[in-house]
């Protein structure tokens, strides 16, 4: 079982992350977070604003609109330029094979190895199945959906694997039921040229539904007999004026905001940054590993305004605090590295950009850009606006004024003038939240056996990983920064109201003075058990109250890393806790 599965399993389990709308038959792509998932999700995105917003004097934070007007998605490059390829197929149902249908064997390790005739129909199948797959369930097996993705392409052979957050596939015969067998004597199943498609999300403030505006603009087309092309720009220039796009990112806000945030807040003296935290939109042709690539997921963005002579070592600078930042969350620091992006990957305006990249089980994957953008954004949203989003030096301004009175002499040098007023460059830190989460798990994520000892995730089978306190059991080393619960407090026998009344009042005044999340932990299973559930969630500590507690007021803490138990008393629980709690 994959660290992946362990993972996903533990999520629904313990209420981490549910698979959305699932009593509906669940939507691909969507997720919930449940009670603790959403305390972890919490807990990184505040990690991350304290140390952005609350952390600096020179950065401020702002919530903008998700509801974007087309102008601004235009200036800003996304309309015309924010797109994936796409083709068209045209493998029609006429087109398959289904008698022909390979027979499909699930190796012992889950994966499925198509073979195609020849290394060009293994790469349309798999441009195919990519595209298909993206979106749903493909394989019935004893009438039960399970979902596959691609793992890789080898010469002539698709490698399919059973996407995590579906059933488990055990030694089985699979058929592809729809896709059935391309007949590999047939021309290439593709009609079309790959092309450009807008990866952002339409949506229409008009309380007409536009697709009633749809069908009459183009019977009106129809009637004046109207080509494809001419009936699309129809329709177009019918749904424009409602139309707005969700998002893609959170900079634009940002951007569109540069002059109301200086105005109303004047001491921002360059260089200085805007922070935001929300919620993005993209239509990605692929979703996969469960929140690491979804259409709907959470970014942490900083724009951070530079003089243009600036840039170059703020882009530095701030390369080093946020592999900095990752490296006091992440354990495994070999996990993390920077990949600097290749000349041809760099946008036109782009001054340099690195990705951080934590290595996933399926590799190496982003979670974080950053980007010395130039003066790009501001003078494009300048441009099309015909506002000045520039920056004054008041300072640098009023010494120049008041040389020139005293001299009676103008000054004309560009070089002065262009260090007290121009446009700012732009460094930007652009931070997934859920894949931060999603990696911090990843990394937390530990398997021991009955003596402690660490036992390699790919060696671990399902039905050894029961929660028990024999056997192997799961421990999530998460930053108790990060840690969904903080503290649990249990009594040694669940049912002793004596007991449980201590256990109430320590849990309320660690809530009270730390204002962490607690938890009254009652189950009435063994103390052990209570201990290894806590572990599992990642609850860095837990403090149990027995029957001395009642004679001289001291419990038990525990430590979840080394499983250490020491007496103290209940203040030196808050103690601590706060101390444990510290950056
Ligand atoms: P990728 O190449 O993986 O699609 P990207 O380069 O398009 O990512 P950016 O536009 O740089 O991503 O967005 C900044 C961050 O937002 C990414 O590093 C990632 O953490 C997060 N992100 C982007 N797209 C998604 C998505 N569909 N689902 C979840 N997180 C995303």
């Amino acid at each position: 079982m994959s660290a992946m599965r362990h993972l996903l399993d533990l999520c629904k389990r313990r209420g981490f992350l549910f698979q959305s709308a699932e009593i509906h038959g669940g939507l691909r792509g969507a997720y919930d977070y449940g009670p603790l998932g959403v305390e972890l999700k919490r807990n990184v995105s505040q990690e991350w604003w304290n140390s952005m917003v609350y952390q600096r004097s020179d950065v401020v934070g702002i919530d903008t609109a998700i509801i974007t007007p087309p102008a601004v998605l235009k200036t800003s490059g996304h309309v015309d330029q924010f797109t994936d390829e796409m083709v068209d197929s045209r493998l029609s149902k006429d087109r398959f094979r289904p008698d022909k249908a390979p027979e499909l064997k699930v190796d012992d390790q889950g994966r499925i190895p198509i073979t195609a005739p020849d290394k060009y129909m293994a790469k349309l199948w798999e441009n195919e199945i990519r595209t298909q797959f993206a979106r749903g369930a493909l394989i019935t097996r004893k009438g039960k959906e399970i979902l596959l993705s691609v793992e890789r392409l080898e010469k002539d052979r698709i490698i399919l694997k059973e996407d995590p957050t579906s059933s488990p596939i055990e030694e089985s015969t699979l058929r592809i039921p729809y896709h059935g067998y391309v007949d590999p004597n047939s021309n290439s199943p593709f009609l079309t040229e790959s092309r450009p498609f807008n990866l952002m999300f339409k949506t229409y403030l008009d309380p007409i539904d536009p697709t009633d505006k749809i069908i009459t603009t183009t019977l009106e087309a129809q009637k004046s007999s109207s080509d494809l092309t001419t009936t699309r720009q129809l329709v177009d220039k019918t749904l424009y004026p409602s139309l707005t796009y969700l998002r893609p990112e959170t900079a634009q806000g940002v951007f569109i905001n540069y002059m109301t945030v200086q105005r109303s807040h004047p001491h921002l003296k360059i260089p200085f940054g805007i922070a935001q935290i929300g919620k993005s939109f993209r239509n990605e042709i692929r979703l996969e590993h469960a929140i690491f690539r979804t259409p709907e997921f959470e970014q942490m963005e900083l724009e951070f305004f530079v003089a243009p002579w600036q840039a170059q070592d703020q882009f530095t600078a701030w390369r080093k605090s946020r592999m900095d930042w990752w490296k006091i969350y992440a354990r495994n620091h070999d996990r993390i590295r920077e990949r600097a992006h290749a000349e041809d990957e760099l946008a036109h305006y782009s001054k340099g950009c690195i990705d951080v990249e934590y290595l996933f089980p399926w590799g190496w994957g982003e979670v974080e850009g950053i980007a010395n953008r130039g003066d790009f954004d501001l003078s494009r949203h300048s441009e099309a606006t015909g506002i000045k989003l520039q920056y004054t030096d008041a300072i640098l301004m009023q010494e120049r004024q008041a040389k020139e009175k005293a001299t009676g002499e103008k000054e004309t040098r560009v070089e002065v003038l262009e260090k007290e007023r121009f446009t700012p460059h732009v460094v930007e830190s652009s931070c997934g939240l859920n894949r931060a989460m999603l990696a911090f798990m990843l990394d937390a994520l530990e398997v021991v056996d009955e003596q402690g000892r660490v036992v390699p995730l790919d060696e671990v089978n399902e039905t050894n990983t029961n929660n028990s306190s024999k056997g192997i059991r799961i421990i999530m080393k998460l930053h108790p920064r990060l840690a969904p619960v903080k503290v649990a407090v249990m009594p040694l026998i669940s049912n002793n109201k004596d007991l449980v009344d201590v256990c109430t009042s320590i849990s309320n005044r660690l809530r009270q003075e730390l204002q962490v999340n607690v938890a009254l932990e009652t189950q009435s299973t063994t103390i052990g058990k209570r201990y290894y559930r806590m572990d599992e969630i990642g609850t860095p500590w837990c403090v149990t109250v027995d029957y001395d507690t009642l004679k001289d007021q001291t419990v038990t803490i525990r430590d979840r890393d080394t499983g250490a138990q020491r007496r103290v008393s209940s203040e030196e629980v808050l103690k601590i806790v706060q101390d444990g709690m510290k950056l």
